[in-house]
Order: structure tokens, then sequence, then C-alpha cells
């Protein structure tokens, strides 16, 4: 059997789902979790997305240029070697990025707040700082409300928890990396409450709003 689509679409999609970058790893985890692609007809299909990066990416070896037929489409993150690749020239749009009905009030913050949900997803981090945080306190919770999915939701709740990046991405270099310690792990709610206000709250401002809150009753 064919294939559905070309593994190059197949990838630049997942990427886009991935915010625009990802590891070599996470691109297959996440083209497997998509279920489109025949994997039986590519049981090396992981060397297959490989492959299909480095025909289309000047950073990568086999790029034969523009001139030889294959487009620059992909840029290797953080050097060749460390499987990590991004999209060139990828801009988030607002079906990759949840943005809500208050946040498209705030026009000239909207693509600083995209650039924001990006690095937020970025895989590796999120799960860096969820190991570090279960590690540390033996399971996850908000760190503003104390909310834990797994307590509140059982088991379809485990191991979720959402991160925020506690720098704005205007107080970032251009090029900065996402660090473990910059991300904040919190509910849902408290996200979005984080992000509700221009500048926006940090972690102790919103839990102080909420403790004020619980002494007002
Ligand atoms: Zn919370
Ligand atoms: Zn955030």
């Amino acid at each position: 059997m064919a294939q559905p689509r070309p593994w190059l679409d197949e990838i630049i999609d997942a990427l886009k789902e991935l915010g625009g970058h990802g590891t070599l790893h996470d691109l297959s985890e996440k083209i497997l979790e998509r279920d489109i692609m025949n994997f039986e007809e590519n049981p090396l299909f992981r060397a297959r997305i490989r492959g299909a990066i480095y025909n289309h990416s000047s950073d990568g070896t086999f790029f034969k240029g523009e001139a030889g037929g294959s487009k620059d489409i992909f840029y290797s993150v953080a050097g060749i070697g460390k499987g990590h690749w991004g999209l060139r020239n990828y801009e988030p749009t607002e079906d990759t990025v949840d943005i809500t009905e208050d946040d498209m009030g705030f026009e000239e913050g909207k693509k600083k707040l995209k650039q924001h949900i990006v690095r937020e997803r970025n895989p590796q981090v999120i799960k860096l700082a969820k190991e570090r945080f279960k590690e540390k306190h033996g399971r996850l919770y908000c760190e503003v409300c104390t909310f834990d999915f797994f307590e509140r939701y059982g088991e379809i709740g485990e191991d979720f928890i959402e991160g925020h990046h506690t720098i704005p991405v205007s107080e970032l270099e251009e090029g900065q990396k996402t660090r473990v310690e910059d991300i904040a792990l919190v509910c849902s709610n408290c996200h979005k409450m984080l992000h509700r206000r221009r500048p926006w709250l940090s972690k102790d401002e919103l839990k102080k709003l909420i403790n004020n809150k619980q002494t007002n009753y």
C-alpha cells in the first residue's frame, strides 16, 4: 500500500504541532501518534524521516541545494548530530496555539504571546521540568494553587500539568534557549490567569491574589 501522503508533508505538519521544532525522537513519536502514515510499509520510518530532513536542509550533509531540486525547509536547532530540527520561517498560527478571546484584544502582544506559547510547548524542557518537580515533591501539582490533576480526575489526569515560561519573550535574547529553571508548572486555570493581565502576573503575584480572595470571605 502506498503512503497516504508524502513523508515530507507529514514531517512538516508534525513539526508544526510540536511548535515548529523538535528532536527526531519527539518527531517520530508525534508522527506515530498522528497515525496517518502507513508504518508497515516503512518499518524503518525513523531513518526515512531523518533522510527527508537531511535532504531538505542546507545544514544537512546530503543537501544538493535549491538548484538540485530540494527546498531548504529545515534547520539544525542545536548543531548537526544533536538530532534537533526546526522549520525555517515558521510562524505560529492561531490554530497551532490556542489563544483565547482575551488574548485577541492585545493586538500588539499577539505575536509575542504566540512566541511565548510556542516556547513553553518545548517538549524536552517541559518533560525535564516535570521530572525534576516529581523528584522533589513526589507528584505533580500546580505551583500557584496546588491543584493536582491526578487527584481530581484520576488516571486520565496522571502526569498532566502545563508549563509556563516565566520570562517574557521580550526580555529574552535572540536564540536564547529555554531553561528548565524558567518553567513554572501550573494548572490550566492558573496558566490562563497568569496571561490575562499585561504585563503578565508572576507566579507569586497570582498566589497572593488567590490568598487575598480567600481571606475576604
Ligand atoms: Zn493552579
Ligand atoms: Zn504561559
